[in-house]
């Protein structure tokens, strides 16, 4: 497969590959044409072992988490730029039975090293090992690069200009444009709001690296920053909208600290009914469009390991 390879979006999705592309020597060009319309540039990035309402280990953790925080290692490394802080979580179980579910689930180890006896306490458990990918950090950064060495076109790419097979230099074309990707059926938008929050002063003391979670997260994102969202929401007996939800969470979690809502974020990110990101060539187009899209709620944790499989794939025969 020869040719200059035409990554379309830098999202994270656009970002990562081409890393990956460039550490592999391959030749890319990217398309962006700014990223006001870009998950990324308001998803936390918070990848963590332990998810979910019922506290279940997050899919795959075990085959990439330590890979995908490596690759983003190695971008720190060769960008000089601080991408990935290590975290852990304080989270509050709500009621009696999701006290009980997570003190079975440490007995018989089954969230272990991640959650252990020793992390439980009277209204919460400490999970150990979460990490946080800064997302804009990651794709600014990509685009100053880019920039700069004459590959990125601050520009959208459409379907109808492309010249796979066509034009001269035309290598495939990976269509990474998250929410404005129509051509593959099983890809679904789903919209997200992040609240930005100035937090600490004098009735604030709040250790950077530790997330506060309740089903909605609270993370410091330095600066005396931090950004509230939500996994999943109950406000038990409760009709609220999810906005309304999101504050009323971050005023309880937050009783002890000073803190002002600084803006809502807000962002579609694209998500598979079955949860798992599509990558692979267009349906009729094999060989020259393909697709990296769909990488849901856990992009971060999924996104590295997938760039890399492109990037063998793309890699000149
Ligand atoms: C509120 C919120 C919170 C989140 N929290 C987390 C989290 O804690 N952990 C986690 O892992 N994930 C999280 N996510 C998900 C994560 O942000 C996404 O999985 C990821 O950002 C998706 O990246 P992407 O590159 O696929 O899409 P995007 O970031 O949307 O990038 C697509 C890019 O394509 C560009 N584009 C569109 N059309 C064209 C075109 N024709 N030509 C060229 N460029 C084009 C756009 O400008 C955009 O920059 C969150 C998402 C949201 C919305």
């Amino acid at each position: 497969m020869s040719g200059v390879v035409r990554i379309a979006g830098q999202g994270l999705a656009g970002t990562l590959l081409a890393r990956a592309l460039e550490r592999a020597g391959r030749e890319f060009e990217v398309y962006d044409p700014g990223h006001e319309a870009s998950a990324s540039r308001v998803g936390a990035g918070l990848v963590s072992p332990v998810t979910g309402e019922r506290w279940t280990l997050a899919p795959g953790w075990a085959e990439r988490a330590a890979a995908a925080k490596a690759f983003y290692r190695e971008i720190e490394t060769a960008w000089d730029v601080a991408l990935v802080t290590e975290l852990r979580v304080r989270r509050v179980w709500r009621n009696e039975a999701e006290a009980g579910l997570v003190h079975a689930k440490v007995g018989r180890g089954e969230l272990a090293p991640w959650v252990t006896p020793s992390g439980l306490e009277a209204d919460a458990a400490w999970i150990e090992g979460a990490w946080r990918v800064d997302l804009p950090a990651l794709i600014m950064a990509g685009r100053a690069r880019w920039r700069e060495q004459g590959r990125l076109h601050e520009a959208a790419l459409h379907p109808e200009k492309v010249q796979v097979g066509n034009g001269p230099g035309w290598g495939p074309v990976i269509w990474c444009t998250g929410a404005a990707e129509t051509r593959v059926p099983a890809l679904r938008a789903v919209g997200g709001e992040t609240l930005e929050l100035a937090v600490g002063g004098a009735a604030g003391d709040w250790p950077e690296g530790v997330v506060r979670h309740d089903g909605v997260w609270v993370l410091p994102v330095g600066g005396g920053r931090a950004w509230a969202g939500a996994s999943f929401i109950r406000e038990e007996g409760e009709r609220l909208t999810r906005r309304e939800a999101l504050r009323a969470s971050v005023r309880r979690q937050l009783a002890d600290c000073k803190w002002r809502e600084l803006a809502v974020l807000a962002g579609r990110r694209m998500t598979a009914a079955d949860r798992v990101p599509v990558s692979g060539w267009l349906a009729g187009h094999e060989g020259r469009e393909g697709v990296l899209n769909g990488l849901g709620s856990k992009g971060a944790l999924s996104g590295p390991g997938l760039a890399e499989g492109w990037s063998k794939l793309l890699h000149p025969r």
